[in-house]
């Protein structure tokens, strides 16, 4: 069997693992101390957010296969919101959804780890562990392996292992720095692949918002979305609220200042809720650098036979959830055949 690593545990790392983990020696390296990637949920002080994505669709029917698939402790639920649209000098105005949007319960991120974790003795997970970069091992003749390294801290790099294949799930700029001392033959479609960034402002109230919406898309302002986390299937704390800064203005902001950024939206989210300040008592900001597709590489997945390395993830195909299930397992099943030929 030969050895694969996959770089991540977001949802296209999730659905390359389910397709390879038979298939081959499979591990999983991921940077962050949690499952999920941007399916993220974080709990503060007793609030619960999930930060990144809201929710997801299911379009295909390999995406609505495997999500029917039973896993224990982890599930989704549709999420029925009340809907509506928010812009200064305007009444709110109620929108529909047309199709059935989903979350995973209990939280976003909980998809991704039971989905990985039920895979625990056909695959090895890393987490907390950052790769740095990868070294070609001169054997000679083909085919070649990786010897691949721990980001650099403090002068030191230690060696996290050889493998036949290195798959990145990693958002396109990211994998592009991974594999830039490669001869990854698809570097430029890396670089031409762009993300738009996203502020994320969890606000924790001193009592549940007296809200007319669960989730409100926000027009003309530096807010693009406002979510109640606790109207969602399976939450438990209900005081928590949910706000995303608009991408643009994010990218316009995104090196300023973290206090200012937190007030600003801080006061946005005031204003068009006409919210007390005083009954915020917690308040915490994430700044996601890679939040939403701008340019998709409009490629299932990129994959370089020759050197052993491919890349995937939401941003070939789009920027939703389901785009990165099937990028991940489209790449999957394609080095299946190569595994197996
Ligand atoms: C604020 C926000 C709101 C969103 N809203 C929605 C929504 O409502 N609906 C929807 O469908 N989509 C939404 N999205 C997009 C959705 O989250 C993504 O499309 C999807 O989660 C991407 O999955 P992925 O596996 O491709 O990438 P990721 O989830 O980013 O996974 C990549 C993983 O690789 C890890 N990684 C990167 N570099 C390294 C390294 N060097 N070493 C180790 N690990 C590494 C990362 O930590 C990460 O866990 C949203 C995203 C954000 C940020």
């Amino acid at each position: 069997m030969q050895d694969v690593l996959i770089i991540g545990t977001g949802m296209a790392a999730t659905a390359l693992a389910n397709t390879l983990a038979d298939k081959a020696r499979v591990t999983l390296i991921e940077k962050s101390r949690g499952f999920g990637g941007r399916m993220a949920t974080r709990r503060r002080e007793g609030f619960e957010f999930d930060h990144g994505a809201q929710f997801f669709t299911a379009r295909s029917q390999a995406f609505q296969q495997f999500l029917a698939r039973p896993v224990e402790g982890a599930c989704i639920a549709e999420w029925q919101p009340r809907l509506t649209t928010l812009e200064a000098g305007r009444a709110p105005y109620k929108r529909e959804w047309f199709e059935p949007h989903f979350v995973a319960t209990p939280s976003m991120n909980s998809l991704c780890k039971e989905s990985l974790k039920a895979l625990e003795g056909n695959v090895t997970i890393h987490l907390g562990c950052e790769v740095g970069s990868l070294e070609k091992i001169d054997s000679g003749a083909a085919p070649c392996r990786w010897r691949v390294f721990s980001k650099q801290t403090d002068n030191r790099q230690e060696i996290l292992g050889e493998f036949d294949w290195v798959l990145s799930t990693a958002p396109s700029a990211q994998a592009s720095t991974l594999f830039a001392n490669t001869n990854f033959s698809h570097l430029t479609r890396l670089h031409d692949a762009k993300h738009l960034p996203c502020f994320s402002l969890m606000l924790g109230l001193n009592a549940p918002p007296k809200l007319n919406f669960d989730l409100a898309t926000v027009k003309e302002s530096s807010i693009a979305l406002i979510v109640a986390n606790a109207s969602k299937p399976r939450r438990g704390a209900t005081h928590s609220l949910l706000v995303h800064s608009d991408n643009r203005w994010a990218r316009e902001n995104f090196d300023a200042d973290r206090a200012e950024i937190e007030q600003q939206l801080i006061d946005a989210s005031c204003s068009l809720l006409e919210l007390d300040a005083a009954s915020i008592v917690h308040s915490d900001l994430h700044g996601w650098r890679y939040a939403k597709t701008e340019v998709p590489a409009d490629e299932d997945f990129l994959l370089d036979e020759e050197s052993q390395l491919a890349a995937c993830g939401d941003w070939c195909l789009g920027g939703r959830i389901e785009d990165a299930f099937l990028s991940g397992q489209r790449l999957g099943l394609s080095l299946v055949k190569l595994l197996n030929s």
